[in-house]
């Protein structure tokens, strides 16, 4: 709903409108990833008991390389979220000095262990192992990351196939919240291998007239501007500003950016004084790649945090799920059986 003020008031109602219509400007439709979140855990609970009671538990081995502190948050939460779930889940964590040769053998031993479903290889890796090797070892049937190039090569020619999460997990939010792809005008700003190129098919595959944007794009705002769904996925605090974005949009906000600098805060947070406080307690803020006042230009939007960080664990508990069902309630060990 949106107000435009009118000659009809008097002085002191018209402040207080201007503070209404303030709030009412703010209309963007937050699309909330721990609702989905949820909703999926749900679905998936269910699955997992099932599948369980007639003698198949599906399974996540991680391997956590060395002592990085992010790496170790990351894993002991996907760890966790296994375990809430019901999956069975496998932790193997080699020194920080270990050989590419020695991850080849075990990653090999995860392929071959049936009650493996899936393998996560935490990422980065140390600098003296060959991180493509290992990835590209990992079976496509357990790829439950969905960075092997089989598993792109598949998304490429919208097979059925495991892909990776956090793009999956776009179109999650996208779906559930009935938002319109089929015939749209999507935009993909940035194309890495793990977010934009997916993101980009996925939505394509849906129907979605798409264009994708990098750092040489030229006009890059005219483009924006045209999109009716925006993922921004570039790693730029605040990139987006609120007047690039076409009234009503849908804008899928995937950027994490950990802001520390207390003018940055100030520029991106100004009307946002809870939040500024935080900050202040904090000395530090996450925000995305699209300015927090997009909340007032947009139709609906993901929040930072939130939106989509939620959903990238979600689509990797849903991935094991999905190559547990196929490799071994299909019989088959084929990443074509395994339905998107
Ligand atoms: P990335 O590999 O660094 O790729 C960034 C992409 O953005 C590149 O394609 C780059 O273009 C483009 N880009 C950079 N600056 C730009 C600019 N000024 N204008 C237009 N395009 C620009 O990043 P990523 O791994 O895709 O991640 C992107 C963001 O998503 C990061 O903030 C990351 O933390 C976040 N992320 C969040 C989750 C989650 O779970 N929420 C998961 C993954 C990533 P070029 O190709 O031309 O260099």
């Amino acid at each position: 709903m949106r107000f435009i003020a009118s000659g009809w008031l008097t002085c002191a109602s018209r402040s207080r409108f201007h503070a209404y219509a303030i709030l009412f400007l703010m209309t963007a439709r937050i699309l909330d990833g721990i609702k989905i979140r949820d909703e999926i855990f749900a679905e998936l609970k269910g699955e997992v008991a099932q599948m369980t009671a007639q003698g198949i538990r599906p399974g996540l081995a991680a391997v956590l390389v060395g002592e990085n502190a992010a790496s170790q948050l990351y894993v002991k939460s996907k760890i966790a979220a296994c375990e809430q779930l019901g999956l069975a889940s496998w932790l193997h964590s080699p020194p920080a000095n270990v050989s590419t040769e020695y991850m080849l053998r075990l990653v090999a031993d995860l392929n071959n262990d049936d009650k493996v479903d899936g393998i996560l290889v935490q990422l980065p890796l140390p600098s003296q192992v060959d991180s493509k090797r290992v990835l590209e070892a990992v079976s496509p049937a357990k790829d439950v990351d969905g960075f092997h190039p089989v598993s792109m090569g598949m998304l490429v020619s919208n097979r059925p196939g495991l892909v990776a999460c956090t793009p999956a997990g776009c179109m999650e939010i996208l779906r559930r919240n009935n938002i319109n792809i089929e015939g749209a005008n999507a935009v993909v700003l940035g194309r890495s291998d793990i977010v934009g190129k997916p993101m980009a098919l996925l939505l394509l595959h849906a129907n979605a007239t798409v264009t994708i944007c990098h750092s040489k794009s030229r006009d890059l705002h005219e483009i924006i501007r045209r999109a009716e769904i925006l993922v921004a996925a570039i790693g730029r605090a605040g990139f987006v500003q609120p007047d690039w974005i076409k009234a009503g949009a849908a804008v899928i906000d995937v950027g994490t950016n950990k802001v520390t600098d207390a003018a940055e805060a100030n520029r991106l947070l100004g009307n946002f004084p809870q939040r500024l406080e935080k900050f202040r307690a904090k000395g530090n803020v996450l925000i995305g790649d699209v300015h927090p006042d997009a909340v007032n230009t947009a139709g609906a939007l993901t929040p930072v945090p939130g939106g989509v960080g939620p959903m990238t664990i979600t689509m990797l508990m849903s991935n094991t799920v999905k190559a547990a069902k196929l490799r071994r309630l299909s019989g088959r060990f084929q990443p074509a059986s395994v339905a998107r």
